[in-house]
Protein backbone atom coordinates (compact mmCIF):
# COMPACT_ATOMS: atom_id res chain seq x y z
CA UNK A 1 0.00 0.00 0.00
CA UNK A 2 1.14 3.27 -1.00
CA UNK A 3 -0.32 6.28 0.40
CA UNK A 4 0.83 10.11 -0.58
CA UNK A 5 -0.08 13.50 0.65
CA UNK A 6 -0.15 15.05 -2.94
CA UNK A 7 -1.32 18.77 -1.39
CA UNK A 8 -3.21 20.32 1.05
CA UNK A 9 -4.29 24.03 1.38
CA UNK A 10 -1.43 26.13 2.72
CA UNK A 11 -1.11 27.29 6.46
CA UNK A 12 -4.84 24.55 7.24
CA UNK A 13 -4.95 26.53 10.44
CA UNK A 14 -4.35 29.53 9.48
CA UNK A 15 -7.03 29.34 6.95
CA UNK A 16 -9.78 28.08 9.38
CA UNK A 17 -9.01 30.46 12.01
CA UNK A 18 -9.25 33.29 9.57
CA UNK A 19 -12.72 31.50 8.63
CA UNK A 20 -14.05 31.74 11.84
CA UNK A 21 -12.54 34.97 13.28
CA UNK A 22 -13.90 36.67 10.02
CA UNK A 23 -17.65 35.90 11.89
CA UNK A 24 -16.66 38.38 14.30
CA UNK A 25 -14.31 41.16 13.14
CA UNK A 26 -14.57 44.26 10.98
CA UNK A 27 -11.94 43.95 8.78
CA UNK A 28 -11.69 41.15 5.74
CA UNK A 29 -10.22 37.44 5.45
CA UNK A 30 -7.31 38.75 3.50
CA UNK A 31 -6.31 41.27 6.19
CA UNK A 32 -7.15 38.35 9.34
CA UNK A 33 -4.91 35.80 6.98
CA UNK A 34 -1.85 38.09 6.99
CA UNK A 35 -1.75 39.48 10.63
CA UNK A 36 -3.31 37.57 12.44
CA UNK A 37 -0.86 36.53 15.09
CA UNK A 38 0.02 32.78 16.36
CA UNK A 39 -1.40 32.90 19.50
CA UNK A 40 -4.54 34.03 18.21
CA UNK A 41 -4.81 31.49 15.51
CA UNK A 42 -4.03 29.07 18.46
CA UNK A 43 -6.88 29.98 20.88
CA UNK A 44 -9.41 30.51 17.85
CA UNK A 45 -8.47 26.70 16.86
CA UNK A 46 -9.15 26.09 20.70
CA UNK A 47 -12.90 28.09 20.63
CA UNK A 48 -13.50 26.00 17.34
CA UNK A 49 -12.29 22.58 18.04
CA UNK A 50 -14.46 22.71 21.71
CA UNK A 51 -17.61 24.73 20.73
CA UNK A 52 -18.20 22.65 17.62
CA UNK A 53 -17.93 25.32 14.95
CA UNK A 54 -16.90 23.06 12.76
CA UNK A 55 -18.23 24.22 9.44
CA UNK A 56 -15.04 26.72 9.75
CA UNK A 57 -12.72 23.40 9.49
CA UNK A 58 -14.52 22.93 5.65
CA UNK A 59 -11.83 25.67 4.32
CA UNK A 60 -8.95 23.08 4.64
CA UNK A 61 -8.50 20.50 2.19
CA UNK A 62 -6.44 17.63 1.99
CA UNK A 63 -5.73 15.39 -1.68
CA UNK A 64 -4.20 11.66 -1.18
CA UNK A 65 -3.25 10.04 -3.84
CA UNK A 66 -3.66 6.04 -2.65
CA UNK A 67 -1.94 2.98 -4.70
CA UNK A 68 -1.61 -0.60 -4.23
CA UNK A 69 -4.98 -1.00 -2.36
CA UNK A 70 -7.87 -3.74 -3.04
CA UNK A 71 -10.96 -2.98 -4.61
CA UNK A 72 -12.94 -3.77 -1.44
CA UNK A 73 -10.89 -1.45 0.53
CA UNK A 74 -12.24 1.38 -1.98
CA UNK A 75 -15.40 0.13 -1.81
CA UNK A 76 -15.33 1.09 1.22
CA UNK A 77 -13.48 4.55 0.95
CA UNK A 78 -16.25 5.55 -1.58
CA UNK A 79 -19.24 5.57 0.48
CA UNK A 80 -17.75 8.34 2.25
CA UNK A 81 -20.27 10.75 0.41
CA UNK A 82 -18.51 14.27 1.47
CA UNK A 83 -15.22 13.39 -0.40
CA UNK A 84 -13.63 13.73 -3.59
CA UNK A 85 -12.69 10.45 -6.12
CA UNK A 86 -11.14 9.84 -8.90
CA UNK A 87 -10.07 6.18 -9.37
CA UNK A 88 -8.04 3.91 -12.03
CA UNK A 89 -10.89 2.53 -14.45
CA UNK A 90 -11.77 -0.93 -14.82
CA UNK A 91 -13.56 -0.11 -18.43
CA UNK A 92 -10.52 1.55 -19.77
CA UNK A 93 -7.82 -0.02 -18.36
CA UNK A 94 -7.17 -3.21 -19.96
CA UNK A 95 -5.27 -5.64 -17.37
CA UNK A 96 -3.83 -7.47 -20.41
CA UNK A 97 -0.07 -8.26 -18.41
CA UNK A 98 -1.72 -9.67 -15.46
CA UNK A 99 -3.16 -7.53 -12.50
CA UNK A 100 -1.79 -7.34 -9.08
CA UNK A 101 -4.23 -8.18 -6.15
CA UNK A 102 -3.96 -7.68 -2.08
CA UNK A 103 -3.61 -10.91 -0.06
CA UNK A 104 -5.12 -10.50 3.46
CA UNK A 105 -2.65 -11.59 5.95
CA UNK A 106 -5.09 -14.27 7.25
CA UNK A 107 -4.79 -15.63 3.96
CA UNK A 108 -1.22 -15.13 3.34
CA UNK A 109 0.11 -16.77 6.67
CA UNK A 110 -1.22 -19.96 6.44
CA UNK A 111 0.15 -22.47 3.21
CA UNK A 112 -2.61 -24.12 2.75
CA UNK A 113 -5.14 -20.89 2.47
CA UNK A 114 -2.59 -19.11 0.46
CA UNK A 115 -2.23 -21.55 -2.30
CA UNK A 116 -6.37 -21.81 -2.48
CA UNK A 117 -6.78 -18.35 -2.83
CA UNK A 118 -3.56 -17.79 -5.73
CA UNK A 119 -4.94 -20.76 -7.71
CA UNK A 120 -9.24 -18.95 -7.17
CA UNK A 121 -7.25 -15.54 -8.87
CA UNK A 122 -5.63 -17.19 -11.17
CA UNK A 123 -8.69 -18.97 -12.76
CA UNK A 124 -10.10 -15.63 -12.26
CA UNK A 125 -7.68 -13.78 -14.24
CA UNK A 126 -7.39 -16.93 -17.22
CA UNK A 127 -10.77 -16.54 -17.54
CA UNK A 128 -10.35 -12.72 -18.16
CA UNK A 129 -7.87 -12.71 -20.45
CA UNK A 130 -10.20 -15.23 -22.45
CA UNK A 131 -13.28 -13.14 -22.47
CA UNK A 132 -10.63 -10.12 -23.41
CA UNK A 133 -9.18 -12.33 -26.52
CA UNK A 134 -12.41 -13.08 -27.41
CA UNK A 135 -13.58 -9.60 -27.93
CA UNK A 136 -15.60 -8.75 -25.01
CA UNK A 137 -15.21 -5.43 -23.70
CA UNK A 138 -12.63 -4.60 -20.70
CA UNK A 139 -16.12 -2.88 -19.20
CA UNK A 140 -17.86 -6.44 -19.62
CA UNK A 141 -14.73 -8.69 -19.36
CA UNK A 142 -13.77 -6.88 -15.30
CA UNK A 143 -17.07 -8.53 -14.02
CA UNK A 144 -14.44 -11.48 -13.43
CA UNK A 145 -12.05 -9.19 -11.72
CA UNK A 146 -12.00 -9.81 -8.04
CA UNK A 147 -12.58 -7.57 -4.96
CA UNK A 148 -8.48 -8.50 -3.66
CA UNK A 149 -7.32 -6.30 -7.95
CA UNK A 150 -4.92 -3.55 -6.53
CA UNK A 151 -6.58 -0.38 -7.84
CA UNK A 152 -5.11 3.71 -7.66
CA UNK A 153 -7.83 6.32 -6.42
CA UNK A 154 -7.36 9.67 -5.58
CA UNK A 155 -9.02 11.44 -2.72
CA UNK A 156 -9.66 14.71 -1.50
CA UNK A 157 -11.38 15.67 1.82
CA UNK A 158 -11.62 18.75 3.44
CA UNK A 159 -10.51 18.53 7.12
CA UNK A 160 -14.12 18.46 8.66
CA UNK A 161 -14.62 15.03 6.58
CA UNK A 162 -10.87 14.28 7.17
CA UNK A 163 -11.57 14.29 11.25
CA UNK A 164 -15.10 11.95 10.60
CA UNK A 165 -13.14 9.68 8.13
CA UNK A 166 -10.26 9.03 11.39
CA UNK A 167 -13.03 8.61 13.42
CA UNK A 168 -14.81 5.85 11.93
CA UNK A 169 -11.87 4.62 9.85
CA UNK A 170 -8.66 4.11 12.43
CA UNK A 171 -10.91 2.61 15.32
CA UNK A 172 -10.40 -1.11 15.68
CA UNK A 173 -13.45 -1.93 14.62
CA UNK A 174 -12.67 -0.69 11.31
CA UNK A 175 -11.62 -3.56 8.39
CA UNK A 176 -7.89 -3.74 8.43
CA UNK A 177 -6.80 -2.50 5.56
CA UNK A 178 -8.91 0.69 5.42
CA UNK A 179 -7.55 0.78 9.13
CA UNK A 180 -4.13 0.72 7.87
CA UNK A 181 -4.43 3.30 5.48
CA UNK A 182 -6.38 5.59 7.36
CA UNK A 183 -4.00 5.97 9.97
CA UNK A 184 -0.93 6.50 7.34
CA UNK A 185 -2.96 9.48 6.01
CA UNK A 186 -3.33 10.66 9.40
CA UNK A 187 0.46 10.25 9.57
CA UNK A 188 1.00 12.16 6.94
CA UNK A 189 -1.84 15.15 7.77
CA UNK A 190 -0.78 15.82 11.37
CA UNK A 191 2.41 16.94 10.86
CA UNK A 192 0.63 20.08 8.47
CA UNK A 193 -1.90 20.95 11.16
CA UNK A 194 -0.86 19.57 14.54
CA UNK A 195 -3.01 21.41 16.88
CA UNK A 196 -6.31 20.43 14.58
CA UNK A 197 -5.25 16.90 14.33
CA UNK A 198 -3.63 16.40 17.74
CA UNK A 199 -6.68 14.47 18.66
CA UNK A 200 -7.94 12.88 15.50
CA UNK A 201 -8.41 8.67 15.27
CA UNK A 202 -10.70 6.46 16.52
CA UNK A 203 -13.44 8.04 18.93
CA UNK A 204 -11.28 6.52 21.99
CA UNK A 205 -8.44 8.77 21.29
CA UNK A 206 -10.19 12.05 22.73
CA UNK A 207 -13.30 10.29 24.66
CA UNK A 208 -15.02 7.53 25.16
CA UNK A 209 -15.79 4.30 22.67
CA UNK A 210 -19.27 4.83 20.92
CA UNK A 211 -19.45 0.64 20.35
CA UNK A 212 -21.26 -0.74 23.06
CA UNK A 213 -20.91 -4.34 23.34
CA UNK A 214 -18.77 -4.57 19.68
CA UNK A 215 -16.26 -2.55 21.21
CA UNK A 216 -12.88 -3.82 20.76
CA UNK A 217 -12.01 -3.63 24.35
CA UNK A 218 -8.21 -2.14 23.52
CA UNK A 219 -8.91 1.80 23.60
CA UNK A 220 -5.70 3.94 21.66
CA UNK A 221 -3.70 6.11 24.09
CA UNK A 222 -6.24 9.27 25.46
CA UNK A 223 -5.02 12.43 24.11
CA UNK A 224 -5.87 16.30 24.69
CA UNK A 225 -5.14 19.51 23.16
CA UNK A 226 -2.84 21.54 25.64
C1 LIG B 1 -16.90 -0.40 11.29
C2 LIG B 1 -17.79 -0.11 10.13
C3 LIG B 1 -18.66 -1.07 9.68
C4 LIG B 1 -19.52 -0.81 8.61
N1 LIG B 1 -20.37 -1.78 8.18
C5 LIG B 1 -21.21 -1.52 7.16
C6 LIG B 1 -22.15 -2.49 6.70
O1 LIG B 1 -22.18 -3.62 7.20
N2 LIG B 1 -22.97 -2.18 5.67
C7 LIG B 1 -22.96 -0.94 5.09
O2 LIG B 1 -23.74 -0.69 4.17
N3 LIG B 1 -22.09 0.01 5.50
C8 LIG B 1 -21.23 -0.24 6.51
N4 LIG B 1 -20.36 0.73 6.90
C9 LIG B 1 -20.34 2.02 6.19
C10 LIG B 1 -21.13 3.09 6.96
O3 LIG B 1 -22.49 2.71 7.10
C11 LIG B 1 -21.06 4.45 6.24
O4 LIG B 1 -21.66 4.34 4.96
C12 LIG B 1 -19.64 4.90 6.03
O5 LIG B 1 -18.87 4.71 7.18
C13 LIG B 1 -19.67 6.42 5.71
O6 LIG B 1 -20.03 7.10 6.89
P1 LIG B 1 -20.86 8.44 6.88
O7 LIG B 1 -22.14 8.27 6.15
O8 LIG B 1 -20.94 8.93 8.30
O9 LIG B 1 -19.82 9.37 6.13
P2 LIG B 1 -19.95 10.41 4.93
O10 LIG B 1 -20.72 9.86 3.79
O11 LIG B 1 -18.54 10.80 4.68
O12 LIG B 1 -20.76 11.61 5.50
C14 LIG B 1 -20.21 12.42 6.53
C15 LIG B 1 -21.36 12.96 7.35
O13 LIG B 1 -22.14 13.85 6.53
C16 LIG B 1 -23.49 13.73 6.88
N5 LIG B 1 -24.21 13.24 5.70
C17 LIG B 1 -23.68 12.76 4.55
N6 LIG B 1 -24.65 12.45 3.68
C18 LIG B 1 -25.82 12.71 4.30
C19 LIG B 1 -27.19 12.57 3.94
N7 LIG B 1 -27.55 12.08 2.76
N8 LIG B 1 -28.12 12.94 4.81
C20 LIG B 1 -27.78 13.43 6.03
N9 LIG B 1 -26.51 13.58 6.45
C21 LIG B 1 -25.53 13.22 5.60
C22 LIG B 1 -23.57 12.73 8.03
O14 LIG B 1 -23.51 13.44 9.24
C23 LIG B 1 -22.33 11.91 7.86
O15 LIG B 1 -21.87 11.29 9.05
C24 LIG B 1 -19.49 0.48 7.96
C25 LIG B 1 -18.60 1.44 8.44
C26 LIG B 1 -17.76 1.17 9.49
C27 LIG B 1 -16.79 2.24 9.96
Amino acid sequence: MHVELLYHTPDPERAIATAARLCYAPVGASELMETMPEERVKSVLSTIMGSGHFSTLEHASYTFAIEGVSRALTHQLVRHRIASFNQQSQRYVKFKNGLEVVTPPSIAENDETHVVFDEAIKACLEAYDALLNAGIPAEDARYLLPNASETKIVVTMNVRELLHFFNLRCCNRAQWEIREMAHKMLELARPTAPYVFADAGAPCVSGVCPEGKMTCGNPYPRVTRD
